[in-house]
């Protein structure tokens, strides 16, 4: 397959470069350079030609724009796999023009991170016409091991914002009990063992556990390095409000986790630190 690939950064280069062993690839981005890819002079010239253009940028509006300069020269009924996370809206808007112009669209953003990226073993969580989800569904057995199609454009970007919503969530209430537990007396090690085969498990708990030499290794054993950065998480559940925003819907949890991250991000040390350093964050403070 021709694929071009448009957005080279932390998580495009390595896709790109997983994809370049079994296809041919041509990629663009207007910083990044990585070696032993074919590079292209534009993002339209990157795309034209081929039947596959995957774009893996920083946010909706970049995305509209690339979209707009790649959109038409693409090949008729070729297909715009955008991997980003996006705004829902960026996303259908996307989708809609790309339909416009005689191609087909599918938003399939990513969990896995850069591990994931470099390993090959991302998840997608994909929206857009059943046709064009089987072309591409051999370009994400490459760059992942599973794909879930969701529904029609947008339902991608739907689904990460939710599962990552839970995942913010989840992780405050995870560290704020280990600090009660702290200061309750109770030693952090029977908390895992309790908690982790009690109702009270979770992803955050059983799988990446905040707390230092505590469950499985984590970006906690490596002093909060990311893993997952704690401003990667604000952008999501900022993400996650401006849905909520559109469609009406309350979201209580949702808007406390998106202001403490903010708060943690912004106006705190959270920048740069995994998104489970909420637990020293929480460690450092007494009741508000
Ligand atoms: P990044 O900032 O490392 O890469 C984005 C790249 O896009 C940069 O190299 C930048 O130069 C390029 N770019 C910006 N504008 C461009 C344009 N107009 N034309 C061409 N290239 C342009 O970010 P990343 O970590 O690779 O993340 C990419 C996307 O994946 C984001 O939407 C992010 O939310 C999502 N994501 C990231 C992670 C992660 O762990 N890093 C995990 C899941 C999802």
């Amino acid at each position: 397959m021709k694929i071009g690939f448009i957005g080279l950064g932390n998580m495009g280069a390595p896709m790109a470069a997983n994809l370049a062993k079994a296809h041919d690839v041509t990629g663009f981005d207007t910083a990044a350079k990585p070696a032993g890819l074919t590079l292209a002079e534009s993002a339209a010239a990157a795309a034209k030609n081929a039947d596959v253009v995957i774009t893996m940028l920083p946010n909706g509006d970049i995305l509209r724009a690339v979209a707009s300069d790649i959109h038409p020269v693409m090949k008729p009924g070729a297909v715009h796999l955008d991997c980003s996370t996006v705004d829902v809206e960026s996303a259908r808007a996307v989708a809609m023009a790309a339909q416009n112009a005689g191609l087909s669209a599918v938003d399939a953003p990513v969990s896995g991170g850069i591990g994931g990226a470099t390993n090959g073993t991302l998840t997608f969580m994909a929206g857009g016409p059943d046709k064009a989800f089987a072309t591409v569904q051999p370009l994400f057995d490459i760059m992942g091991q599973k794909a879930v199609h969701c529904g029609d454009a947008g339902n991608g970007q739907a689904a990460k914002i939710c599962n990552n919503m839970i995942l913010g969530v989840t992780m405050i209430a995870t560290c704020e009990a280990f600090v009660l537990a702290d200061k309750l007396g109770l030693d952090r090690q029977a908390m895992f063992d309790v908690v982790s085969t009690s109702s009270g498990y979770s992803w955050t708990m059983n799988a990446y556990c905040p707390a230092p030499g505590v469950g499985p290794t984590s970006p906690a054993d490596n002093d909060y390095t990311p893993g997952f950065a704690a401003e990667l998480m604000l952008k999501d559940l900022n993400l996650s409000q401006m849905a909520a925003e559109a469609a009406d819907a309350d979201t209580p949890m949702g808007k406390a986790a998106t202001a403490l991250y903010a708060q943690f991000v912004e106006d705190e040390d959270g920048m740069g630190k995994d998104f489970s350093a909420m637990l020293p964050r929480f460690e450092s403070r007494r009741r508000a």
